[in-house]
């Protein structure tokens, strides 16, 4: 898994769009690197009074279309290939949803589980520091990502404003809701997978009770789970990182069950609880790569990168897949699933709906207006399904696959944009 380049899959899904569409080579030759790398040895002060210097990063990678936005990783493998990857799969996921926002990524290599709140507290305000010239709420408004928390944006929001000497909510997204976080940014990415998902239904006439399986339990797996499984759907299979459950009669688990007994259990084990009563006939554990296996109606990815690749993806039953972790195909595993005619939903479709309502947020903090749950996810369906149909309409004018499909709308309103500045011809 670690030898996949995905700044390289990337750049490969790049070319394949510009291909298919015939798109202006001046604007696929300026995509293929970030406007801006920025990079920084971050050194703090430890508890013990020791000192401690991290690698720390920042790719701006586009801005043609408003201020690069993306979130920030505390990972210890994190490296600069996969932030420039993320910050360009940014500037296509502001673009495929219309929001008027650029592309970025950050990154610190460090491992969290480490540190005390107060020497992240410390990193967090050096990451700041270091970067502080090149953020603002009209430049570059960054956000969490892995093991970056809304805790950790309010001390970021606090450092940037104590060195410009005013109050900035607006430069970060992602904020506690005290300091102008946005109602539903929680639940946003989950939800709005869920609402591309009923779109992708009704193409494939896929009715109520449509098998699901879900890979990831954290924020975005759970919260997808929980949706659909509102909406009737049958969620047969769910995992974390340690191992998963398999509903064998295929009738369908409500998540907030699975979710109560991982929190008494630590695991997610092989038995269904209600409360105390506990089946464990009925359902048994499986592995990871079982899951991705599953004879399911739809297979949704929602931990991490590169699981499903060329190895395995002859196994993939799975009648259509949702991406909603970021990458969770190689190129060569896309390709192959396009061949056998299963739908892919990309991620820069699907999960979409967490950067859009970090939109709505930094909106709503530059407006100092500020809106209700029902109305971010109204806003929210109306931004996922107006983009699922023009993903789906490009790729079938292009007769390619929605990942393509995706891509192309995406570039043609980052061209369009950099056109209207006289940045390509
Ligand atoms: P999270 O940390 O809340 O949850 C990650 C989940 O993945 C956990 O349940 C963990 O147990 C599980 N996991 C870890 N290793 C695994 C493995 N080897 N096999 C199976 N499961 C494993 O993270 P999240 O916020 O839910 O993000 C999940 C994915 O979605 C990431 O790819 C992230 O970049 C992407 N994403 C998140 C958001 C968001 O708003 N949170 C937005 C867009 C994309």
């Amino acid at each position: 898994m670690a030898t996949i380049n995905p700044f390289a899959s990337a750049m490969q899904q790049l070319k394949k769009a510009a291909a298919v569409a015939k798109l202006n080579p001046q604007l696929i030759e300026s995509l293929q690197k970030p406007q801006r790398i920025l990079e920084a040895a971050l050194t703090i002060t430890m508890d013990d009074g020791s000192t401690k210097t991290f690698s720390a990063f920042r790719v701006q990678y586009n801005d043609a279309r408003g201020p690069f936005k993306g979130g920030i990783r505390y990972y210890p493998k994190v490296d600069l290939n996969e932030v420039k990857a993320l910050a360009f799969w940014m500037t296509m996921k502001t673009g495929v949803v219309g929001i008027p926002m650029g592309g970025g990524k950050g990154g610190i290599v460090v491992d969290v589980k480490k540190l005390s709140a107060a020497e992240i507290e410390r990193l967090s305000r050096a990451w700041v520091r270091a970067f502080a010239k090149y953020l603002g709420p009209r430049t570059d408004v960054p956000a969490p990502d892995v093991y970056t928390t809304p805790q950790i944006m309010g001390w970021m929001v606090d450092e940037y404003s104590r060195i410009t000497g005013s109050w900035e909510p607006a430069v970060f997204t992602g904020k506690p809701l005290a300091i102008g976080g946005s109602l539903g940014r929680t639940e946003a990415t989950g939800f709005g997978g869920a609402m591309v998902f009923e779109e992708l239904a009704k193409k494939l006439k896929l009715k109520k009770g449509a098998t699901i399986a879900v890979q990831g339990f954290g924020n975005v797996g759970y919260y997808i789970a929980e949706k659909l499984h509102d909406m009737g759907y049958k969620i047969i299979a769910l995992s974390d990182s340690k191992g998963g459950i398999l509903d064998i009669r295929g009738k369908g688990m409500d998540p907030r069950n699975v979710l109560h007994s991982k929190k008494e259990k630590g695991v997610i084990d092989g038995c269904y609880c209600l409360g105390s009563v506990c089946d464990c006939e009925n359902y048994k554990q499986i592995s990871n790569e079982q899951l991705l296996q599953l004879k399911v109606d739809v297979l949704i990815p929602a931990a991490l990168e590169n699981v499903i690749t060329g190895k395995n993806v002859g196994k993939i039953k799975a009648k259509a897949i949702v991406e909603m972790a970021n990458g969770p195909l190689t190129p060569e595993a896309d390709e192959k699933l396009f061949r056998r005619k299963i739908p892919v939903v990309p991620d820069i479709l699907a999960n979409a709906g967490g950067v859009t309502v970090s939109y709505f947020e930094w909106a709503q903090n530059l407006g100092g207006a500020y809106w209700t749950k029902d109305e971010v996810f109204k806003k929210l369906r109306e931004v996922m399904t107006t983009s699922f149909d023009d993903v789906w309409a490009a790729a079938e004018k292009h007769k390619t696959d929605l990942r393509t499909g995706a891509y192309v709308v995406a570039l043609k309103r980052v061209e369009e944009a950099m056109q209207a500045r006289g940045l390509v011809k």
